[in-house]
């Protein structure tokens, strides 16, 4: 199957969730406070909807289940999700992918630092253990971080393959998630996810999955520092931003 069955279902995208950083500091808006993801988790729990990874989620979108349900997504393996998000899941009995890069664990964003982005650390290798314990998902987010469309195939592939077999053998767990680094990725790349044995892909599109999407370009609601609890669920709820098919 390479097609979503079933439509409207919002897939969240977060990538920090820490104390805001000092005001001028370049992609602050990737930090989301952790009252606020609290309390974007709870109301969802509160309103009936059940917050999955993208492994628990592929049933609904398959069109196999059905029921009140969102995927819940995080970018890079930041310390600062296990320690402020992961309680929340917990609490709220929902599960959660985050795409990992294989080659930094215990490393920081080291990716964003041409960007004058502050460097942040990652989670280590037990605490992505610990996180995958708990229920949780680990993703693949590529060895290194790295621009898929500037790579040779060669690379590009062996960047998708391998982060899936290392991270796997870290977990002994199948690693079935991958996400395009910066949202970066041609169609030879889906083509190299699903071969490689990865089940969906994410992207940074916007918006909530559609009927007939494809299973390797899923777009996401990207949720910000400054997303408040109304427009949260408008993104959610009402397809606020949902692509326009074009
Ligand atoms: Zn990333």
């Amino acid at each position: 199957m390479r097609t979503v069955r079933a439509g409207k279902i919002p897939i969240l995208m977060y990538h920090q969730v820490d104390l805001p950083a000092p005001r001028g500091t370049q992609f602050r808006s990737l930090t989301v406070h952790p009252k606020s993801f609290a309390r974007q988790m709870r109301w969802m729990h509160r309103l009936g909807y059940q917050g999955l990874s993208m492994r628990d989620l592929m049933p609904y979108l398959s069109g196999e289940r059905e029921g009140k349900v969102f995927g819940i997504t995080f970018d890079d393996g930041f310390r600062n999700v296990y320690q402020h998000a992961l309680p929340v899941l917990k609490e709220a009995g929902f599960t959660a992918t985050n795409y990992f890069v294989a080659h930094q664990l215990d490393g920081s964003n080291v990716w964003d630092a041409d960007k004058n982005m502050p460097q942040t650390p990652l989670m280590s290798l037990a605490e992505m253990q610990q996180w995958a314990k708990s229920g949780q998902e680990v993703g693949s987010h590529t060895l290194n971080h790295v621009h898929l469309p500037l790579l040779s195939a060669d690379q590009a592939r062996a960047e998708i393959i391998r982060s899936r077999l290392e991270l796997g053998s870290h977990v002994q767990q199948e690693i079935t998630a991958f996400c395009y680094p910066f949202g970066e990725y041609c169609p030879e790349h889906c083509r190299m996810a699903q071969e490689a044995g990865y089940l969906n892909a994410t992207t940074t599109e916007r918006g909530r999955v559609r009927q007939q999407d494809d299973l390797f370009e899923l777009p996401r609601v990207g949720v910000w520092r400054s997303t408040y609890l109304l427009k949260f669920f408008q993104k959610c709820l009402t397809g606020h931003e949902d692509r326009k098919r074009g």
